[in-house]
């Protein structure tokens, strides 16, 4: 992998591009390539004084923001747009090194903030009310205004996508955003800041680095603050809840992990169930991903079959740097991811999963250094092992075996997560019968993984609360307000 100079990438508070206070005291999060180690850079780490000069400034642009008609809004969105598909190159560059996701797939992050910015900006009319007849003579309706400044907190997983993407409904709606960025792989973050101090008007968004805590916490804790939007882990949703209730009263919704069912049942075509498999685990970000179909569910007369074809397929994906357009994965994000799917792996061969490829860091003096383990298949897993009830967020696949329709389904629910199910047959009353019975956000038929804009993305049980990239985004950073006009 080619080196890059390692640069100081700085905040967006009030319209100009700083270190904050955080930076000026020397407080730096330092951003290391998980390929190769090597620095590329530095962010500050925000103090909850500089969270509060983000709020305060994006609370004064607000206010002349909310006026503006929706078409004037939606042409800055649009303008926001067209400014990150001209840096497109750079941002994704950064992006891979910084992430460890391969470029090859990466470039579609920056198509989709892009074109959420502009699903958003085109959905600006539909901000309306009803009117209810409530009486004979009177006029009963209701508006839509916006809350004020919106908090929106991201993982490292797509840190530039989520980040852009995640401004989209907030702004159309009339808000101000306050951005936090995730500590590891924030750089492209200050891109976004970039663009938006260049296109946006002043303090409107304000970008800010730094860690959960004080930078994140303060966020969720500030008093001007009444809608967080939360992208990450359950444990830090579940701290973010806590917190937001500890200081007012404010609408939080979340998006959170999976540990997402692949049913397989017996009729379906074996050959689309494998590249399914597959690409549903979203290798080319090393697994990391929410909706990544790391549970198959298994019929026992196709389970040999699937388990043997998924893990030649494994074996045979081509890992190595980001950069290089032939890899299909790249390492994991960081020392914690690493150390996390490192140990899960260890835990599953003690409980006595059967290894059916990888396990480890791959052979080869390029994969040393960095945070680097193989695709990797276990089969013989049970219910009740670790890696059957615990989102790995790695490359990680784990194949458990069903006899019937009752026990899928009954294993698909066996989890305290409900994301994203997949189910593969070509029965349709057996695939109308699964999708009222799963308890999940999303339910494919026959494919898996694919986002379509306009439906929404959200997880059910202890995977999240609201449904995104949907009409229903927008609407849920407005607020309702009664009118009642009477003679
Ligand atoms: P994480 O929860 O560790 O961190 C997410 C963000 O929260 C980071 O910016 C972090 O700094 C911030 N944070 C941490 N503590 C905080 C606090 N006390 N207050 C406020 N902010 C705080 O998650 P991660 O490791 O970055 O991301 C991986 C997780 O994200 C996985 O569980 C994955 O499933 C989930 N995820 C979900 C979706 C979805 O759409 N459902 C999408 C992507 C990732």
């Amino acid at each position: 992998m080619s080196t890059m100079r390692s640069v100081d990438r700085l905040m967006l508070i009030d319209g100009v591009m700083t270190p904050g206070e955080g930076g000026a005291a020397g407080d730096w999060i330092a951003s290391h390539s998980p390929a190769t180690l090597e620095p590329l850079g530095r962010v500050p780490n925000a103090t909850s004084g500089d969270v509060d000069c983000a709020v305060a400034a994006s609370a004064r642009a607000q206010r002349e923001w909310a006026t503006l008609s929706v078409w004037a809004r939606a042409a800055a969105l649009r303008n926001l747009a067209a400014a990150i598909r001209t840096r497109g190159s750079e941002i994704l560059e950064l992006e891979a090194r910084d992430t460890g996701n391969t470029l090859a797939k990466l470039h579609a992050d920056v198509q989709i903030a892009a074109g959420y910015l502009e699903y958003f900006a085109g959905l600006g009319s539909e901000l309306k009310g009803e009117t209810v007849p409530a009486t004979a003579t009177g006029l009963h309706l209701t508006i839509r205004e916006p809350y004020g400044v919106v908090a929106r907190i991201v993982p490292f997983n797509h840190p530039f996508m989520f980040a852009a993407a995640h401004l989209a409904a907030p702004l159309m709606a009339g808000n101000g955003v306050v951005i936090k960025t995730p500590e590891t792989s924030p750089l492209s973050g200050s891109i976004l800041g970039e663009l938006c101090r260049d296109h946006l008007p002043k303090g409107l968004v304000n970008i800010i680095h730094g860690r959960g805590a004080p930078a994140g916490d303060a966020l969720v804790r500030h008093p001007l603050i009444r809608r967080i939007g939360f992208t990450g882990s359950v444990p830090t949703g579940l701290v973010i809840q806590r917190a937001a209730a500890a200081s007012s009263v404010k609408h939080v919704t979340l998006e959170l992990g999976g540990k997402n069912p692949f049913i397989v049942f017996p009729d379906a075509d074996l050959d689309r169930v494998v590249e399914a498999a597959v690409s549903g685990m979203n290798f080319a970000w090393a697994g990391q991903s929410c909706g990544s179909t790391s549970r198959l569910l298994l019929h026992e007369q196709v389970y040999d079959a699937v388990v043997e074809r998924v893990a030649r397929r494994l074996a045979a994906l081509s890992v190595g740097d980001p950069l290089d357009p032939q890899s299909e994965m790249g390492p994991v994000n960081s020392a914690r991811q690493h150390a996390r799917v490192l140990e899960l792996i260890d835990s599953a061969r003690h409980e006595g999963a059967r290894l059916v490829t990888g396990g480890g860091r791959p052979p080869g003096a390029a994969f040393e250094k960095g945070y680097w383990v193989q695709p990797t298949l276990f089969a013989d897993v049970t219910p009740t092992m670790r890696l059957a009830r615990e989102e790995v967020f790695g490359p990680v696949v784990c194949a458990l075996k069903f006899r019937d329709e009752a026990e899928a389904v009954a294993l698909a629910n066996d989890s305290d997560l409900g994301l994203t199910a997949a189910v593969w047959t070509k029965d349709l009353p057996l695939a109308l019968r699964m999708i009222r019975q799963i308890e999940a956000g999303t339910v494919w038929i026959n494919t898996a993984g694919q986002h379509f804009v306009g439906t929404p993305f959200g997880g059910w049980k202890d995977s999240g609360l609201g449904g995104e990239e949907c009409l229903e985004e927008l609407l849920s950073y407005s607020r309702l307000k009664a009118v009642h006009v009477l003679s």
